[in-house]
């Protein structure tokens, strides 16, 4: 038999659970055959991205749900689940007399491919450092020498090859005092380059 299926599109929202009932982006209906139940769900992913078209781009996971009897949103994404998910709404629709042809609700949302990763994370300011090659602020990337008592690079300066001679330390975000013994050392040796 042939099953109808509603799908309600949420885009951009990884995670559905607290955004339902809140309006889709786009409500598509179209029906699947289910004469087994052999790649059931790699149909109806199929059949989704079929009906979203362009909202879905190749790379992107689909995530899908449906509501249970007790109002909760369950993710389904095997074809046993989805089997189960489709005879328990169709039950559930046909039980309260709503539609006599059987209706699967599917919620959907998507995982876009090309989300910046969490790690990436904003490059930081070094409080009272300046460079010695720029004698600017230090914003990300701070070169300290780990020689001199006190002398810190930019990223750019240290890629220029600015104080070459010795080892550098880096750090990627601020820190309150490297070495109390070398910070006590207030007066600045100046480097020969
Ligand atoms: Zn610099
Ligand atoms: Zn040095």
């Amino acid at each position: 038999m042939n099953i109808q299926i509603k799908c309600y599109f949420y885009e951009n929202c990884p995670n559905l659970s607290s955004l339902i009932p809140r309006q889709p982006s786009e409500i598509r209906r179209f029906t699947i055959a289910t004469k087994s139940s052999a790649n059931l769900y790699k149909k109806i992913c199929e059949k989704i991205r079929v009906a979203y078209g362009s909202l879905i781009e190749q790379n992107d996971e689909i995530k899908t749900y449906w509501i249970d009897e007790e109002n909760d949103l369950v993710c389904f994404s095997t074809d046993e689940e989805a089997n189960f998910a489709m005879e328990m709404q169709t039950a559930i629709s046909s039980s309260k007399n709503m539609s006599s042809s059987p209706l699967f609700k599917i919620y959907v949302s998507i995982k876009r491919a090309n989300e910046p990763s969490p790690s990436s994370e904003e490059p930081q300011i070094h409080p009272g450092v300046m460079c010695d090659g720029c004698n600017g602020s230090i914003i990300g990337t701070r070169n300290r020498c780990t020689v001199c008592p006190d002398f810190d690079l930019c990223a750019e300066c240290k890629n220029k090859d600015v104080h070459k001679e010795h080892e550098f330390i880096v750090f990627n975000k601020p820190v309150q005092q490297i070495c109390s013994h070398l910070s006590q050392n207030k007066k600045r040796r100046t480097c020969k380059l």
